[in-house]
């Protein structure tokens, strides 16, 4: 299995993450990389935090 980040490839980015047993099984599975993992958990923080925008 190949885990890509979804967002990176929505981005258009080079999207890799890991490969994971079966190997020899190509198909894609889609997570969030470190770095957007981290980017949604800011957006999560700051909807729950309401609105302090503008
Ligand atoms: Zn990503």
């Amino acid at each position: 299995m190949i885990v890509v980040c979804a967002w990176c490839q929505a981005e258009g980015r080079p999207s890799f993450v890991a490969e994971r047993e079966p190997y020899q099984d190509q198909t894609l599975t889609h997570t969030a990389c470190p770095q957007h993992r981290e980017a949604l958990y800011e957006e999560l923080k700051r909807l729950d935090e309401g609105s302090d925008a503008a």
